[in-house]
């Protein structure tokens, strides 16, 4: 009845989420738990850091949270302050060595650090600060900023905004001390990071509020860009390391990378998605038998569109339940040889029908193109791809794993050879100017660099040019 594909191997891999409980008795078991609802941000390694007020440690390793974390391992690190790291690599490549957080050691006491997002200036920092001497335990592009706030002077917080002032690109920092936890976003808010508390006053730091109710924690407030988050005994203290240049959350988080019962800066992502959808049945109807979505990202905006158009939702395509939601490897030549991921044409709802799919979106164009073959082998009469979102033309510099032209078939392909690519029927984008009005913020509070080329942080010229030069 069902015929097996091998999917998602193409699709966007999140860049990474980050996670922190801050005094509570179980604060590492609420850390793992609170990684396990941000595993889809990062599915390559993971990581604890714990204090109990006098001593840090930590565990980590490479794979999924539930299998880097064994029996008896939380109990090892149990602390009443915690940070947690799940990593997808898309700065200074895979391996054990940086998988997070780090945990580094110094005459002033240990700190634990980790990181989501990607500094844009890190191979110029790391050049500097190796020829003054600093040693790099990792590639990781996250180390730079002990190595910046070991040079500075003061406090610990003196420190941290002076070496702020260094970075440049899209990051959500949490540090760990042996009574202190700080929470970092970067000027113009790239990235997700909210606070919560938990029923006893413990503060919680997540990349995604689905982290926050995974333990119970009530949402409390976003970080802010250019905000530092100083948490200690006597609570929850604000400062400023910058003023905000600009609050552009990055419009693929609303897309594709948060999950659905997130909310990100007060609209859920579910219902943004599914208005994505509406609307991209208003601007692209087709005449057709019934509307399925690509699991899982592709679900919501499915509905959407099956709602707008009057065209039934049928469940067209299922999920093997064991799958993770993206392959572990981040290399090509791994993510086409990995096997365990997989997706399911249902034969009777799909044979003899004209067929709508919906998916979040098209970056490689390799994935889209084996579902469609999916749903012919499962005798789809005709099939009519609407993608949620605009053709992605522009390579993504911070943290998202499409850094270069050469990768997007829409950077070198327009609609139609696109079409013919992947053999479908028709093909249609969600129109930027229709994506913006559904996801409802105003127009000039996201990043959509990826669609329209408008980098709201400057991006090094040796970088563009490289890609240019690729292309
Ligand atoms: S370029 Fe695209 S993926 Fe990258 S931060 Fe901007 S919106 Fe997100």
């Amino acid at each position: 009845m069902f015929d097996d594909i091998e999917a998602d191997s193409q699709k966007i891999n999140e860049e990474c989420g980050v996670f922190g409980v801050f005094n509570h008795l179980d604060a590492t078991t609420l850390t793992y738990f609170g990684l396990n609802a941000l595993q889809h941000r990062g599915q390559e390694g993971c990581g604890i850091v714990a204090s109990d007020g006098k001593t840090m440690r930590q565990k980590k390793g490479e794979g999924l949270v539930k299998t880097v974390f064994r029996t008896g391992d939380l109990e090892k690190i149990n602390g009443i302050h915690a940070i947690g790291h799940v990593r997808y690599s898309t700065a200074g490549g895979g391996g054990i060595m940086n998988v997070q957080p780090f945990l580094f050691q110094s005459l002033s006491g240990p700190l634990g650090l980790c990181h989501n997002g990607n500094i844009v200036n890190a191979t110029q920092l790391k050049e500097t600060l190796e020829q003054q001497g600093s040693i790099f335990q990792t590639t990781s592009d996250t180390e730079i900023l002990a190595h910046l706030i070991k040079r500075q002077k003061g406090t610990l917080m003196e420190r941290l905004k002076a070496s702020l002032l260094f970075l440049e690109g899209a990051f959500a920092f949490i540090l760990l001390l042996e009574n202190e936890m700080y929470a970092v976003l970067d000027q113009h808010g790239l990235r997700p990071l909210s606070i919560g508390i938990l029923p006893n006053g413990s503060y919680v730091v997540a990349s995604e509020t689905c982290g926050l109710e995974a333990i119970d924690a009530q949402f409390f407030r976003d970080v802010q860009p250019g905000e530092i988050i100083h948490i200690d005994k006597k609570g929850l203290h604000s400062e400023y390391y910058a003023c905000e240049q600009s609050h552009q959350m990055c419009m693929m988080e609303y897309i594709y990378f948060a999950r659905p019962d997130s909310q990100i800066e007060n609209i859920n992502v579910y219902y943004a998605r599914k208005a994505c959808g509406r609307r991209l049945a208003k601007e692209s109807p087709v005449d057709a038998d019934i509307v399925i979505g690509v699991p899982d990202s592709g679900m919501s905006a499915a509905i959407g569109y099956s709602e707008e158009s009057h065209l039934p939702f049928e469940l067209g395509m299922l999920k093997n339940k064991s799958a993770n939601r993206t392959f572990i490897e981040p290399i090509q030549s791994l993510r086409e040889a990995s096997v365990g991921l997989k997706l399911s044409a249902v034969r009777s709802v799909i044979s003899g029908k004209r067929v709508v799919l919906i998916d979040d979106s098209i970056v490689r164009g390799t994935t889209i193109k084996q579902l469609v073959c999916l749903l012919k082998s499962a005798g789809a009469k005709e099939i009519h791809v609407r993608i949620a979102a605009p053709e992605i033309k522009f390579p993504c510099f911070y943290g998202v794993d499409f850094s270069t032209y050469e990768e997007l078939i829409s950077a070198h392909k327009n609609v139609a050879e696109v079409t013919n690519d992947i053999h479908a029927d028709s093909l249609a984008f969600l129109s930027i100017p229709g994506l913006i009005e559904a996801v409802g913020r105003k127009p000039n509070a996201y990043c959509l660099a990826c669609f329209n080329g408008l980098y709201p942080i400057p991006i090094h010229q040796p970088i563009i040019q490289a890609n240019k030069e690729i292309k």
